[in-house]
């Protein structure tokens, strides 16, 4: 049964059917009716209402129970698993990331891939990532060893926990249709039986390339932690990248600090652009600017987050906050050539923001950032055939 809705839960209580304590206010709420909106929201527990009638308390036990368990795999690192409530992240959001582990088997010469393990790290818009555990096998497994690991962030593993559901069936296709029958299953019945968490083991293999295109459909259908007996960086720099998008909350998009950004230590010729704050956007523009041979400032707005266009559309980026995002910017005595370039999506806005903002000619710039490079010598030569540059 999907969550009940407020309304849904109201017909439950004592002002739905006129009964004595109708908005009594016991629950600390005014009325029934904004008790039970906060209760279909998760925001106040039900026993906080002495008169819910036992059928309701019933319901309300299946429906808002979890539908995959969650298990701590360790508290000082914050490693969590499992306790998804969705089949795609568009529904609402992944909670807790795919987990990586990597084997290391003390009974071998592990220390050069212990050593490329713990070592690795990648930054990935403004996120730092790791390996998240280690799995330690075999007999020579020290309190050193482990405290190593740990004190790296890592999360070292002796014994995988028992509520940990191994799904290893004799192909990757059935791996892949039983990883999806669990969470479909888990998700949709909220059986007992389907809540535990998953995890594939994948042995040690030749080819890279196969095992990552492997680790990459397991990570999006559907396996909470993801054992390797292989450690490679690029290998992990493609995983972790992937999990990163699939595992971003979509109602939080990913974004940087509306502020201006400098490339190239800019002097009095530096060009001036102007983007929104989502994340993605502003790392696509930095790219191109860092790569030029001309300083270059970067105006971001506070945009919520949004893209160019999602911004617009929510009126998160409108000729005013432009206008107060160029005033904040002071670039106004820094540069020669009075100008701003805004995204070529927003070509439309050219006028209404060129109104706001007189002091500068509003020019358009590409609508796609890898068009930037080019763009940009081309309005180097026509800025030395002026004289401008
Ligand atoms: Fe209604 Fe129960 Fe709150 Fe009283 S305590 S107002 S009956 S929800």
């Amino acid at each position: 049964m999907a969550e009940l809705s407020g309304l849904q839960i109201f017909k439950y209580l004592p002002a739905a059917k006129k009964e004595e304590h109708s908005n009594c206010k016991a629950c600390g709420f005014p009325t029934c009716m904004s008790f039970a909106l906060k209760l279909a929201k998760n925001e106040v527990e039900i026993e906080k209402c002495p008169y819910v009638p036992d059928e309701l308390k019933g319901i309300f036990s299946h429906t808002m129970k979890k539908a995959q368990k969650e298990i701590v795999l360790s508290k000082k690192n914050n490693l969590k698993i499992g306790g998804e409530e969705v089949l795609f992240r568009h529904d609402k959001t992944f909670i807790n990331p795919t987990v990586f582990c990597v084997v290391i088997d003390t009974d071998t010469p592990y220390e050069s891939k212990l050593k490329r393990i713990l070592d690795f790290e990648i930054t990935r818009i403004n996120e730092n990532f790791k390996i998240d555990a280690v799995l330690l096998k075999g007999s020579n497994i020290t309190f050193e060893l482990i405290n190593k690991i740990e004190s790296k962030g890592i999360t070292a593993i002796q014994e995988l926990p028992k509520d940990l559901m191994k799904v290893d069936e004799d192909s990757f296709g059935k791996n892949i249709e039983k990883l999806t029958l669990i969470r479909r299953t888990a998700i949709k019945t909220k059986a007992e039986e389907f809540s535990n968490p998953t995890y594939v083991y994948l042995k040690s293999q030749n080819n890279l390339y196969d095992l990552c295109a492997k680790a990459s459909y397991y990570l999006c259908k559907y396996a909470n932690m993801i054992v390797f007996e292989d450690f490679d960086e690029s290998m992990f720099a493609s995983l972790l990248t992937l999990r990163q998008n699939i595992f971003t909350d979509p109602q939080k998009p990913l974004q940087i600090e509306p502020k201006v950004y400098e490339f190239n230590n800019p002097d009095e010729n530096a060009l001036i652009f102007l983007t929104t704050n989502f994340a993605l956007t502003y790392f696509s523009v930095a790219n191109e600017l860092e790569s030029i041979d001309r300083g270059a400032y970067l105006i971001v707005t506070p945009s919520d987050g949004m893209s160019v266009l999602t911004a617009w559309s929510a009126e998160k980026f409108t000729a005013n906050i432009v206008s107060k995002a160029v005033k904040d910017s002071n670039l106004y005595d820094k540069v020669k050539i009075k100008r701003i370039f805004i995204p070529g999506l927003l070509s439309d806005m050219q006028n209404e923001i060129q109104e706001v903002v007189p002091d500068f000619e509003i020019c358009i710039s590409t609508t796609e950032a890898c068009m930037m490079k080019d763009f940009i010598k081309k309005i180097n030569e026509q800025d030395r055939e002026n004289g401008l540059y």
